[in-house]
């Protein structure tokens, strides 16, 4: 694909521009879109130009030599960001599924040796270039969905060797996408088998030689951690983070997914993300409230995992926690690469309003890796990332599920089209 010459889309029946000073939004801001009816953006160079109703942006002066494109009867939005993904893996976990399906727990599967740890041979085995092609190919299903940034971990080789190679993938996979990729090292998401008998020596691992080895030449952004019973302990994941930021790496944390964890000692590393969080603690809530952490739920996951229980989406909105909505994309418990399908999880099972879920999925999203002030809405000078639905009203962005109405996503200027044209038949 050629970077786009000037791009005028226009006549939208509805352009959602997100546009407002705050980020990340909270309680009553996360219900405002800043809707504009036949609405207009115009693209150039990678960024976003002017933005409002057709007649104002079409005044423009580089709207004259610009290419139209004629939006009517859709809807407009900043592209969505995905900002917790696990891609680096290489085949689905099947046996897992059955179990799960026959009854087996999240826990029972990961002691039969199934889980995070039954990726890990095809990692290890793999070559960079054949990880790099599961990502691509996770990339593009991501993109053709409305998505154009996305926040991907390594976290299946659980080596250094393998741990490395994984963000070596995903930057070779970042290389040739149009989107943006953000790389966080996930060393800490399970105990390897080889370090069972001794976990402490595996944190030693990750603190000692894989941070600053993904740190120096900067192959991540980002250092995660799985604070969870059965993964991290508070104590190891702190000398996880600690190292991170020692290193001068960024922090996000999984916690509170299967059971309660007390939070100040990982906030004091203010993480720009805690992700999951279905068991947070009312008391942590105030404490929440007043960090600038997000807090990046995944509803996709109780979905497929079968769970009555999902994330307390409404508790955290009305305290004022900043909310983040992401996929989890990941072979053992969300392999969905569908933003869409997560704001239907939203609505449907946390009881998100539509447009808090859309704000979720865009501008907190964006908040959540510090990318508020590129990604998450469309105002003059942020990226040029779009999606183009072939609906009329934003709330049918949560209402349809399993179809994609997606037709078009501009990643950093450059155009994809998306999903198939209405009426063609498949074979086209
Ligand atoms: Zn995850």
């Amino acid at each position: 694909m050629k970077p786009s010459p000037p791009v005028l889309l226009t006549h939208a029946t509805q352009l959602l521009s997100l546009r407002g000073q705050t980020a990340p939004r909270r309680r009553d801001q996360m219900l405002d879109l800043g809707i504009i009816s036949d609405g207009a953006v115009l693209l150039h160079s990678g960024v976003v130009v002017a933005v409002g109703s057709t007649d104002e942006v079409a005044r423009h002066t580089l709207a004259g030599n610009a290419e139209e494109i004629d939006c009517r009867g859709k809807v407009i939005l900043p592209g969505f960001v995905d900002s917790h993904t696990h891609p680096v893996f290489t085949a689905p976990r099947l046996v897992d599924f059955e179990k799960r399906i026959a009854g087996a727990s999240y826990e029972e599967i990961a002691a039969a040796g199934g889980g995070i740890r039954s990726s890990l041979a095809g990692v290890r085995e793999a070559t960079t270039a054949q990880l790099a092609q599961h990502v691509t190919r996770a990339l593009n299903e991501m993109a053709q969905q409305g998505t154009t940034t996305v926040e991907a971990k390594s976290g299946y080789g659980l080596t250094l060797e393998s741990e490395l190679k994984s963000l070596q993938a995903l930057k070779l996979a970042a290389e040739g996408w149009d989107g943006t990729l953000v790389s966080t090292l996930l060393g800490a998401h399970v105990v390897p088998p080889e370090y069972r008998s001794d976990p402490d020596a595996y944190v030693s691992l990750i603190c000692e030689q894989m941070i600053p080895a993904a740190a120096s030449p900067k192959l991540a952004e980002y250092v995660d951690v799985f604070c969870e019973k059965g993964a991290f302990t508070v104590e190891q994941s702190i000398k996880i983070l600690r190292a991170a930021v020692e290193h001068g790496l960024k922090t996000r944390v999984h916690l509170c997914q299967l059971t309660p964890a007390e939070l100040a000692p990982i906030l004091q590393f203010n993480p720009d993300s805690l992700d999951h969080m279905d068991y947070v603690a009312d008391g942590d809530l105030p404490a929440l409230a007043k960090s600038h952490t997000v807090v990046t739920l995944l509803p996709a996951v109780n979905y497929y995992l079968g769970l009555d229980q999902f994330p307390p989406a409404r508790k955290l909105i009305d305290s004022g926690v900043a909310v983040a909505l992401a996929t989890d994309y990941n072979p053992g418990s969300s392999p969905t690469p569908s933003m869409p399908f997560v704001l239907s999880a939203a609505c449907t099972h946390m009881k998100m309003a539509p447009a808090e879920a859309i704000t979720a999925a865009t501008i907190n999203g964006a908040s959540a890796l510090n990318l508020q002030h590129r990604k998450g809405s469309l105002e003059p000078g942020k990226d040029a990332d779009v999606a183009v639905f072939e609906v009329t009203d934003y709330r049918e962005l949560a209402y349809w599920v399993g179809v994609n109405r997606c037709r078009q996503v501009f990643l950093n200027g450059y155009r994809s089209e998306s999903g198939l044209t209405p009426g063609l038949p498949n074979r086209l």
